[in-house]
């Protein structure tokens, strides 16, 4: 058997797991599944395979309250993010617990909020509770437990089902299947099969300088699908309220309705200061406001490229930008900049 990185050292590596909350650690109670305090912990406790001495050292963290990941906030991406920064020199790798409805959303949050990360923060989490007869929950935390201690790679990834993808790529497609997550526009970091398959030459690179933390504050920020039949009236009356940022859903690479009474509430939104990003609402491919006139109408208004961006990454990232006091063409080209990997500009 190939020795692992802790027995090739001489020590074990540890992690540092922060158990948020989700259905990974949740029990059955009179109204469905909800978590439980000191449950998860007392499992893992019972199981031999998270003693074996080829596995790292662990700390489990727990939430207090746990929640189910529908109730999280930035501000508990804050908390998140506070948690492994405050730790960060005391483990060689982080493991979040989280449910996974939510979670593309704070795990592409960390992404941004942890600058100059040089250690491995890997987001799990399940479709069926550790508890269960049948469950993703012990393979998805021993697999992320192995790769967070052996095959460190230093940024914000999640891993469920079988693959490690980035953080910031990934978006929950499946209420059900295993294999919860994708990464429509960037190929997955690793691959859980026979053997944990590592692209390294896809992760990010070890950074220069110390780790940072920067939180997002309370920017106003908001999200809007285009659908056929949105008139100028809904329009206006989601622009005309008190916001800093929204993501506006497009259809295909990246259109909307060239209306001009549409664009020009646009535009006023955009001209008083709001920053608008245009993402489509395909799963897959980029957004190009020079194809189509319905796309350069929108560009001419002042909305800006999402490109590739998932609607998660775009969403945290306007959060985040906006909390750094940033004038406002500098988060409007800095939405347009890959800072994380987050995004593929088209070559010029
Ligand atoms: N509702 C749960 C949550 O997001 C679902 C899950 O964990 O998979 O917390």
């Amino acid at each position: 058997m190939e020795p692992t990185l802790n027995q090739s050292r001489g020590q074990r590596r540890s992690v540092y797991i922060a158990y948020t909350g989700g259905t990974i650690g949740m029990r059955p109670g009179s109204r469905g599944y909800r978590p439980e305090p000191g449950f998860l912990a007392d499992q893992m406790s019972r199981l031999p395979v998270f003693a074996d001495a080829r596995m790292p050292s662990y700390t489990v963290h727990e939430y207090a309250p746990l929640l189910d990941s529908s109730n999280m906030t930035p501000e508990d991406w804050v908390k998140i993010g506070e948690d492994i920064y405050d730790h960060y020199d005391r483990y060689d790798g982080f493991i979040v617990l989280h449910g996974t409805d939510t979670m593309a959303f704070s795990a592409s949050a960390l992404s941004f909020m942890l600058q100059r990360l040089g250690k491995p923060v890997i987001f799990t989490g399940s479709q069926i509770p550790f508890m269960e007869l049948r469950t993703d929950a012990r393979e998805n935390l021993v697999t992320s437990l192995l790769l967070a201690s052996q095959h460190p790679l230093p940024e914000v990834s999640l891993f469920v089902g079988s693959r490690l993808l980035r953080a910031n790529r990934s978006t929950k497609v499946s209420a059900n299947r295993f294999l919860a997550f994708d990464s429509p526009n960037y190929p997955p970091l690793g691959r859980a099969g026979v053997d944990l398959e590592i692209y390294h030459g896809r992760a990010r690179s070890r950074p220069q300088g110390d780790i940072a933390f920067r939180p997002v504050r309370d920017a106003r920020v908001a999200d809007l699908r285009l659908f056929p039949g949105i008139t100028v009236d809904i329009l206006h009356r989601i622009l005309d309220s008190p916001l800093q940022g929204l993501v506006l859903h497009t259809y295909g690479s990246g259109n909307a309705p060239d209306d001009p009474a549409f664009l020009d509430t646009l535009r006023e939104a955009c001209d008083r200061g709001m920053v608008i990003v245009n993402c489509t609402q395909c799963l897959e491919g980029s957004v190009d406001m020079w194809g189509y006139a319905t796309g350069r109408a929108l560009l001419d208004a002042g909305v800006v490229s999402g490109f590739d961006m998932t609607p998660e990454a775009a969403l945290t990232k306007l959060y985040w930008l906006l909390s750094l006091d940033h004038p406002v063409e500098e988060v409007r080209r800095l939405m347009q900049e890959s800072l994380r990997g987050e995004l593929t500009r088209p070559q010029a």
